[in-house]
């Protein structure tokens, strides 16, 4: 689907030093991101400048890509709640159902409302290296679904329904991943 962002948004779509995360369409937000073998300095700072940006933005949810980086990290921060990061997470278990509205810090203003898993459980190393496994549900549990679809280059855009989807600022308490 190609989003046409409406003149009153544009704003929203350039990307500095108060606006990091980068933003449709730009091509990185549809590639596979590439598995993190080894947790170095590198590493580190990269999760840095995702926190940051989350912080930035008032986001709950963060995946590398979107700062233009290939690589399979995200962090999952639901309001009130410590960011958690998850290097190479992978679902591995799934059960339910919820429909819920989703926006998405790539693509500012957008929302509109997707059918996730109610539950999952998910394995992925910690930003130290350590393997973790965590069972989420509700809102946690629809973060992780987002931000593990963004490192394989799917949007929620690809899973919207298209008659909910719809344009309103985010300077309102709407929630973005
Ligand atoms: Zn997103």
């Amino acid at each position: 689907m190609d989003i046409v962002v409406p003149d009153e948004f544009k704003y929203l779509y350039v990307t500095n030093a108060d606006r990091p995360v980068v933003k449709i369409p730009d091509p990185v937000l549809r590639k596979v991101c590439n598995e993190v073998t080894a947790v170095t300095k590198k590493t580190d700072e990269l999760i840095k400048s995702m926190l940051h940006a989350l912080r930035l933005a008032n986001g709950i949810g963060l995946a590398a890509p979107q700062m233009g980086s290939l690589e399979r990290i995200i962090i999952v921060a639901p309001a009130g709640t410590k960011p958690l990061v998850l290097v190479n997470p992978v679902i591995t278990e799934k059960h339910g159902e919820q429909i819920g509205q989703e926006g998405c810090l790539s693509i500012p203003g957008l929302y509109g409302d997707v059918l996730r898993a109610e539950s999952v459980e998910v394995q992925a190393f910690d930003r130290k290296g350590k393997p973790v496994s965590y069972e989420m549900a509700g809102l946690p549990a629809r973060v992780v679904q987002h931000e593990v679809d963004h490192l394989d280059g799917v949007l929620f855009i690809d899973k919207v329904d298209m008659a909910t989807l719809h344009w309103s600022h985010p300077e309102t308490d709407d929630e973005v991943e």
